[in-house]
């Protein structure tokens, strides 16, 4: 937990490791526990509204889409939101700024910001082919499968040379 305006006024930085688990809304997202780490930093925007400029590396537990196999997605997100005290504040935010509400508690979970941005930053699809660039291991048993079927087609050649 940390004040996010009070970390930002005050120019302040962390590196933390966060622990994800596939609960709550990373139930789907991710598909075993992992750590990621978060880099975080603390500050103000030209228009003196408080920023927390983040990234987040690490290597995220993920189902490949195409096998249903577990595998690392290398996670590379640079981030930067506007911690607000309030819904009606987030409406005069111009668009292109991603504002975060804190609560009256002026608490901000660490985990909860890293699982906003990897919801927000998740590819559409990922699969071993898209992430790693190479067949998942099950489509190897789809080409020996086919190896199989040509190999029953041989008698009928032997049977061609005979006549
Ligand atoms: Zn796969």
């Amino acid at each position: 937990m940390i004040d996010p305006f009070r970390f930002a006024r005050t120019g302040e930085q962390l590196e933390r490791v966060i622990n994800l688990t596939p609960e709550g809304r990373l139930e789907g997202i991710i598909a075993e526990k992992c750590d990621v780490t978060l880099d975080l930093k603390g500050g103000r925007h030209e228009n003196k509204r408080f920023i927390l400029d983040g990234h987040i590396s690490g290597l995220a537990k993920v189902q490949c889409q195409v096998c249903l196999e577990t595998m690392d997605m290398p996670l590379d997100i640079d981030f930067r939101v506007f911690p607000l005290k309030s819904e009606d504040q987030v409406e005069r935010l111009q668009e292109e700024f991603e504002p975060i509400v804190i609560d009256e508690s002026n608490n901000l979970a660490l985990s909860e910001l890293v699982t906003n941005e990897l919801i927000l930053s998740m590819p559409v699809a990922f699969s071993h082919i898209e992430i790693e660039g190479k067949d998942c291991a099950n489509r190897t048993n789809f080409t020996s499968g086919v190896i199989q079927e040509e190999k029953k087609i041989s008698p009928f050649a032997i049977l061609k040379t005979k006549k």
